[in-house]
């Protein structure tokens, strides 16, 4: 089986007529704006016109698909909200990939006895904190929070889906129970270089990167940059730059090829050109796979400040603003992608997703994959992001394939032959 470039092509192009402007070349269909609401009535109308059961939830997700209804659904997709100025694959490559997949099977197998759905996820991109889609699907969503969440401008969730005929407390009936679910596979762009720069064609995704954030304060003494000799100054500065040579050593140290630490926000205070600053706030974000590493990681963090202070006469306090831990995939799918990667001849790699897709919250109630494709120079976020189609084609092709062998299996929990339950089949027998 191949997919349709071709009529995958014209689905994007049709969906990204929305929403898109000429001025700046970016796509804005802000989770629950009427560009957004417009792209999934149009997907909606389009799958309708394929004969496709189409419906959208009380989240404001847009499944479409096909059979059986009292069966566990094999589920694909992403989400068609984009951040303003957004790229033309972001999200929208893994809902339209799920709309093609389908098409391809139903034309080699129109007895398809396993139900394949694809889903466009609501506001995954953050208007409202973001993955509000997957969260409902998996049933993450309070009442309390869809009361209270609202936007940077001060608008709520509740309002701005009313503006839109949709009632926010429909969306805690979104949830899907477990047993009505058999995967979940999504297919997103990398938003990094790592497969460009290594030129490689699919990124087989081993799990989302756990990420922690401090708000660290470093506090000296202000001081007249011309009166203060060099050596009795409490230069908060001076702690900060020598924490930022400390990481590449933490790393070394405590970490793994998957390890991040960034210095991304830094103030000084009191900020003037004249004056030894006496304060540096800065946030630190660490990110790893693994719990543990993380751990270390942060820990390591925490004894370099130390340190650091002493040697510059500082006082060293931080805050721990939030620790999401590392969401693995389904190490049976993650194998089984590899596998059809392998089989089709593909050059990749299993890595890392340094960003939150949709795939960490759906793999709490189902085994969750997710497929990369490259991003050319690793663009994203950005009217400049860009694949090339020969990799949209790779990347599409890999979906298709690895929801044909978990449909196509008669035994449903046969697609698990992962190479650690062949092993445990061994030792057993
Ligand atoms: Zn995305």
């Amino acid at each position: 089986m191949q997919i349709n470039l071709e009529r995958l092509q014209q689905n994007l192009h049709d969906l990204n007529e929305i929403g898109y402007n000429p001025d700046d070349r970016g796509f804005y269909r802000i989770g629950f704006s009427d560009a957004d609401m417009q792209g999934r009535h149009w997907l909606m109308e389009r799958a309708r016109s394929l004969d496709l059961d189409t419906y959208m939830d009380g989240a404001g997700n847009v499944f479409f698909g096909i059979g059986a209804r009292d069966k566990p659904m094999i589920l694909m997709g992403s989400h068609i909200d984009t951040v303003p100025a957004g790229g033309y694959f972001d999200g929208s490559l893994g809902a339209m990939a799920a709309l093609e997949v389908i098409e391809t099977m139903r034309e080699h197998q129109p007895e398809l006895d396993t139900p394949i759905w694809g889903v466009a996820t609501a506001e995954e991109e953050g208007r409202f904190g973001g993955m509000l889609g997957a969260q409902a699907m998996s049933g993450k969503l309070t009442p309390d929070w869809l009361q209270e969440a609202h936007d940077a401008d001060g608008v709520y969730l509740k309002d701005a889906m009313a503006a839109q005929g949709l009632d926010v407390m429909k969306a805690l009936e979104a949830a899907i129970p477990t047993e009505r679910l058999k995967a979940f596979v999504e297919l997103h762009i990398e938003q990094g270089p790592v497969l460009f720069q290594k030129d490689l064609q699919i990124g087989v995704v081993e799990g989302i990167s756990g990420v922690f954030k401090w708000i660290v304060h470093l506090k000296g003494k202000a001081d007249h940059a011309g009166t203060a000799p060099m050596d009795m100054r409490s230069d908060a500065f001076m702690g900060l730059a020598d924490f930022a040579h400390e990481i590449e050593r933490i790393i070394a140290e405590n970490g793994t090829d998957k390890s991040r630490i960034t210095v991304g926000k830094v103030e000084l205070k009191p900020g003037h050109p004249h004056t030894v600053p006496g304060e540096a706030i800065f946030t630190i974000v660490g990110r790893d796979m693994d719990n543990d590493i993380m751990t270390d990681l942060a820990n390591a963090c925490r004894r370099a400040l130390s340190a650091i202070a002493r040697k510059h006469r500082l006082m060293f306090e931080y805050e721990q603003v939030s620790w999401l831990a590392p969401k693995p995939c389904s190490s049976r799918l993650v194998d089984l992608i590899e596998q059809q990667t392998k089989q089709r001849g593909y050059s990749y790699l299993r890595m890392p997703s340094g960003a939150g897709h949709d795939t960490q919250f759906m793999s709490e109630v189902t085994d969750a994959g997710l497929i990369f494709i490259p991003s050319i120079n690793g663009v994203s976020h950005a009217p400049d992001e860009w694949s090339h189609w020969h990799d949209v084609e790779a990347g599409t092709n890999i979906l298709l394939d690895t929801v044909a062998a978990i449909a196509g299996d008669s035994d449903p929990n046969a697609w698990l032959h992962t190479r650690g339950k062949e092993n445990g089949d061994k030792n057993s027998q």
